[in-house]
């Protein structure tokens, strides 16, 4: 029988139906698309531009923005032509909640240039014979052959189905936990949605569902359950994450152990944004998560220690730091010109303990002097010793020794 140390990596993707958006094909066994949304008001046409612009130079393969109302329906064409001249064509996916079936009816050019509806069916009723809203959109998304995601959301859920759902429990002998007949709520209201889509004749190849919590645990349970009760390919994301380290760490955790157990054909990172904080940064942390668990590769891994006692220096940390910043910033100039850099395995490493083994592992490291070792730090290219750099310029000089390792 194998041991745990015998196994590593995740369980085989859940099979899900292949739905494209624009360009970008999510499930089916396609990579893991990492997306992000805007926080400009759409209406704003050059900001919005701007902001999609940022988040798909640092990698963002789809953008999705608030379309709210008419000023918004009537910017987004323009969104998108502006882009275009920029020579960016990243998908656009519009929000819509509430009116969204009026403003994709008043606005043709809008439901044209968009290249995905996100649907919340909590805001969109379809039960009610009266109430065509759902359908409204469903038709337009078929008319202009666009895919739709039906995003459940634990803060707007269909309420007329949880109470439904509640009173059928509290009627029965054995009673389930509130949150967990929430839970139901939430898988359903996404389930039967898509159903109702497929009724109105949307083929499965554009239904993309998405059932958010703000809860970790609730998150990756609601999704294990609508993974196992359909095979739609599957939007991943923690709503409300939160800010700064506390959104990284609780849409890792969630987002991570779902992945790992084959869950999830696109991903977003919702981060509340520092003020003044930058957008990017939900694509960054997107595209770590997929990276670290060996998903995909997107930019060169910078493998630092984190340093102790033996680094007393400010050296070691200026240079992991610079490292990582530098090659980030290099990467869309650096994509077009060395296919394949993302392999990339860089050590910044910060004494001799770890320092030399750690760096024989990359493609090129450096291992820096910690306290009482000699003034020297020897480079290691491929596995071998390849030079030492003393003096002030060793930030500088093992800068061009990296940019020399690409070019060749
Ligand atoms: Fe400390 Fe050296 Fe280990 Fe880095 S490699 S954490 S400096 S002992």
């Amino acid at each position: 029988n194998p041991i745990a140390s015998d196994i590593a990596g995740p369980a085989p993707r859940h099979r899900t139906t292949q739905v494209k958006v624009g360009d970008v094909a999510v499930g089916g066994g396609a990579p893991i698309v990492v997306q992000s949304m805007t926080n400009t008001d759409t209406a704003d046409i050059d900001g919005t531009i701007a902001q999609v612009a940022a988040l798909a130079r640092a990698g963002s393969e789809m953008v999705r923005i608030t379309v709210d109302r008419e000023e918004a329906a009537a910017a987004v064409p323009h969104i998108r032509d502006g882009l275009a001249k920029r020579g960016i064509t990243t998908p656009l996916i519009g929000d819509f909640h509430y009116i969204g079936h009026k403003l994709l009816a008043a606005y043709p050019a809008c439901a044209e240039a968009l290249a995905k509806y996100r649907i919340n069916p909590g805001n969109v009723g379809f039960k009610d014979k009266r109430d065509t809203q759902f359908g409204d959109i469903i038709e337009i998304a078929n008319k202009n052959s666009k895919p739709v995601r039906i995003g459940a959301n634990w803060g707007s859920l269909d309420q007329e189905l949880l109470t439904k759902l509640m009173d059928e429990n509290a009627a029965s002998p054995n009673p389930r936990d509130v949150r967990a007949v929430t839970r139901e709520a939430m898988v359903q209201s996404a389930l039967l949605s898509a159903a109702r889509a497929e009724e109105l004749g949307m083929p499965k190849d554009r239904i993309i569902l998405s059932a958010k919590v703000s809860a970790v645990q609730d998150l990756i349970a609601v999704y294990q359950d609508l993974a196992a009760r359909s095979d739609y390919a599957i939007h991943l994301g923690l709503t409300e994450a939160g800010m700064g380290t506390k959104g990284i760490v609780a849409s890792s955790a969630a987002l991570g152990i779902l992945l790992q157990q084959g869950i999830g054909d696109t991903i977003r990172i919702s981060l509340t944004p520092e003020p003044g904080g930058d957008r990017t940064r939900e694509v960054q942390v997107g595209q770590e998560l997929l990276q670290t668990m060996g998903f995909r590769t997107f930019v060169p891994l910078v493998a630092a220690c984190p340093g102790c006692g033996r680094t007393t220096s400010t050296t070691f940390q200026e240079l992991a730091s610079s490292i990582q910043g530098f090659i980030r910033d290099e990467m869309p100039t650096w994509k077009t010109k060395y296919p394949g850099v993302e392999e990339l395995n860089v050590a910044v490493m910060g004494c001799i303990v770890n320092g030399p083994g750690e760096s024989k592992h990359a493609n090129i490291g450096i291992s820096l002097p910690g306290t009482g070792e000699a003034p020297a730090a020897p480079v290691f290219v491929d596995g071998k010793k390849f030079r030492t750099l003393r003096g002030p310029t060793i930030s500088a000089d093992f800068k061009a020794l990296v940019i020399d390792y690409i070019e060749q």
